[in-house]
């Protein structure tokens, strides 16, 4: 056991104090600065700030588990470290490190400001990436118990008929000045602007370099999110510093995110309408996804709950450089065959009806009327008038739209991110990498993303108690001594 400067020392930096070169000087201000430099392995040297009246280190310099992030996985996998170590009478420290100044940026933004925090119904098929690893991880903090979780923490759920959960409050704030409490009140150490730089593992624990200096531990959570979003703080370095320590990182791109369309198309017209689609992805013409529900028209092209959780398969494919097609069938569950009949039959009783009118029988009537104009067709034309070449032209487009897809609109509008550490790398049971004993990756990070609902924060919950636990637990069985402040 290392003695330094007055400071207790665990195994974790008596090891790398024994390693290191020591060197002690003074700056300007009269503080003293202990630099270690390290030749095993062979890495820069890195600085502890000294009080020069009483030689306390006063960074938080050795703790029991460093967790990288306070969002939704980080906070949540603090809480639960620092409770089950404090439930065995024992009282590890948990410092909770977070590049941004504003912790909870992600949750205050959620839901339209109201947090969305999780579904009344969870199952692996509302997730994308390794579906039995997910089912394992799920099962592991069921719904019943989550909301449970946030009554304990003074936040009461209700759920409205969509089955989505939220704050009785509908105010997010709820949720991040809960969290904030509650991880307070279990010890946590949370240090705002303090962005990790750089983690180095060794046989003895870990060095986490951040921009105030470093910290020792022996268990590292990695809880930095995606790329979603990066004003909020996940600019995806994380990816870097998982990578850095071993870990693959499949290709990355923007989900639950709305898609742009070409110019010449009429969305624009029809912006702040929406209804009902049946959206049909195509990938080098083979079909990979199939879901209706509401369609958004906004200036800049399509939106809403159908298209945020179509996107990913847009992205991804196109990513990847293949050929995607995106179709919509506006009347969800009609062939135009079917609405062939039905279009005669109305034509036959109303002659005197105009195209759109017809139409706006099976959607909106400003969508019905710019869908005529797209097919080159009058809409105020009578519907017993209109050419058989021309109808048949009208239903086919409006069951089997082609979206002009330009782009999708980037991280900044993206709710999510696809891809990540594969699953298959961390170990479900306490999401302790597979790789690096003593690492946990949490959360957003992961390949896993969820579809619109409160399935991402499910999954940022659930894998962030399990860390918390299961770090914990192996702190305790190892007996590591806890760390004094
Ligand atoms: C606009 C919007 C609305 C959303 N609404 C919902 C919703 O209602 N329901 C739902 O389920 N999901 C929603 N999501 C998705 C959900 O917010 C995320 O999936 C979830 O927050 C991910 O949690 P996380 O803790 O893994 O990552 P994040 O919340 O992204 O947190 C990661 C944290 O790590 C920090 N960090 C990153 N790099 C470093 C570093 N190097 N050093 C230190 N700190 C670092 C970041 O500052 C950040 O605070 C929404 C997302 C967006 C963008």
């Amino acid at each position: 056991m290392g003695h330094v400067a007055g400071s207790t020392f665990g195994p974790a930096s008596a090891y790398f104090y024994s390693i290191a070169k020591r060197k002690l000087a003074c700056d300007s201000a009269g503080m003293t600065h202990l630099t270690f430099v390290f030749t095993d392995p062979p890495i820069t040297s890195y600085n502890i700030r000294l009080n020069s009246t009483n030689d306390q280190v006063m960074t938080d310099d050795v703790v029991s588990v460093v967790v990288v992030g306070a969002g939704a996985a980080g906070l949540t996998g603090a809480i639960a470290t620092a409770e089950t170590l404090a439930k065995d009478g024992n009282s590890g420290r948990v410092l909770l490190l977070d590049g941004a100044k504003q912790i909870g940026a992600k949750i205050l933004v959620s839901g339209g400001g109201r947090c969305n925090v999780t579904h009344k119904s969870i199952t692996p098929k509302d997730f994308f990436g390794n579906r039995n690893i997910i089912r394992n991880v799920l099962a592991a903090f069921s719904i019943e118990r989550t909301i449970a979780w946030f009554t304990s923490l003074g936040v009461d759920l209700k759920c409205e008929s969509t089955g989505k959960l939220f704050p009785v409050t509908d105010d997010a704030r709820t949720v991040v000045t809960a969290l904030l409490a509650r991880a307070r009140h279990a010890g946590v150490i949370i240090r705002p602007g303090h962005r990790v730089i750089e983690i180095l593992a060794s046989r003895a624990g870990f060095l986490v370099r951040h921009s105030h200096g470093a910290t020792q531990t022996s268990r590292v959570m990695l809880a930095t999110g995606g790329q979603s979003l990066p004003r909020t703080g996940s600019d995806g370095f994380g990816y870097r510093l998982a990578r850095d320590l071993g870990h693959r990182v499949t290709p990355r791109v923007p989900a639950l995110v709305p898609l742009v369309l070409e110019r010449s198309m009429f969305h624009a017209t029809l912006s702040g309408l929406s209804h009902d689609v049946e959206l049909t992805t195509l990938v080098d013409g083979r079909e990979v996804d199939r879901r209706i529900g509401s369609l958004l028209w906004t200036h800049f092209g399509i939106s809403g709950p159908v298209v945020m959780d179509a996107s990913r398969f847009w992205t991804l494919a196109t990513n990847r450089g293949a050929q995607v097609d995106l179709y919509g069938n506006f009347v969800p569950g009609r062939t135009s065959e079917e609405l062939k009949e039905w279009f005669v039959a109305q034509a036959t009783e109303h002659p005197r009806r105009s195209l759109t009118r017809i139409l706006s029988m099976l959607a909106p009537d400003r969508f019905a009327e710019s869908l005529c104009h797209h097919c080159w067709c009058d809409p105020q034309e009578l519907v017993a008038q209109v050419a058989r070449r021309d109808r048949e032209r009208v239903l086919s487009t409006l069951t089997r739209f082609r979206f002009p897809i330009e782009r999708d609109r980037g991280w900044n509008c993206a709710e999510v991110t696809a891809g990540g550490v594969p699953l298959e790398e961390i170990n479900y049971r306490t999401m302790e990498s597979k790789l690096l004993s003593g690492l946990y990756l949490i959360g957003e990070m992961l390949d896993c993303d969820g579809r619109i609902g409160g399935f991402n924060f499910q999954w940022a919950w659930t894998t962030g108690w399990l860390a918390g636990q299961s770090a914990a637990r192996s702190l305790l069985a190892e007996k590591v001594p806890p760390h004094s402040v």
